[in-house]
């Protein structure tokens, strides 16, 4: 069985893969010729995800899923929330997005947030969303060299290292997309 994620970064891809059941062969973007941006203009991080999920479905017919996931600071009424990519702007740059958060946090002592994805998916003509939260905080300096994005100075519930410190093996186990991706594999293991 083929299905599409639609992705065309092959880290996710190869993280996937390896976790769903050996029948099912994920294909990407590339796989399926889709060299066009798929939309993300909804404005929430769930209608993101379904967007891109209905723009493969409706376009190119394949059972598919899309994740998308922000970052949401109480402090800040949520945001960057469904602008965590380009948060400082359109450059998607992670040392830049971090510090705006940084700055805009100076003078706060809440410094809850929680990361959410949430991945759409179109199967058999059913529809499904799940999602994964990884509560936590915004530390007040940047901590560790490991990850990407804004995990330098993201700090899981209960940790006192951000997800820049800890092991892969760790941050797959309380990550929001680690949480996202096992209900997907659960969904999948019962075809
Ligand atoms: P995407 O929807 O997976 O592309 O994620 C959107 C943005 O959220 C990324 O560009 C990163 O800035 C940020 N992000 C997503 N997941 C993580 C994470 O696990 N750690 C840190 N930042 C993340």
């Amino acid at each position: 069985m083929q299905l599409v994620f639609a992705t065309n970064n092959p880290n996710k891809i190869k993280e996937v893969q390896a976790l769903v059941p050996s029948h099912i062969k994920l294909l990407s973007l590339g796989d399926i010729k889709c060299t066009e941006e798929l939309p993300e203009t909804t404005g929430t991080i769930e209608g993101n995800a379904k967007q891109k999920a209905d723009y493969i479905k409706t376009h190119y017919g394949y059972d598919c899923f899309a994740d998308d996931t922000g970052l949401e600071v109480d402090a800040l009424d949520g945001e960057p929330g469904v602008d965590t990519a380009f948060y400082a702007g359109p450059q998607r740059n992670a040392d830049a997005n971090m510090a705006k958060l940084l700055k805009n946090l100076e003078d706060k002592d809440n410094r809850n947030a929680h990361f959410k994805t949430v991945i759409a998916l179109h199967l058999n003509d059913e529809y499904h969303e799940f999602t994964g939260i990884c509560k936590g905080s915004i530390t007040t300096e940047k901590q560790g060299k490991d990850g990407f994005g804004y995990d330098p100075v993201f700090k899981a519930k209960g940790y006192d290292r951000t997800f820049a410190e800890i092991t892969l093996e760790e941050k797959n186990k309380i990550g929001h997309r680690g949480k996202a991706v096992q209900q997907l594999i659960e969904l999948l293991d019962k075809l």
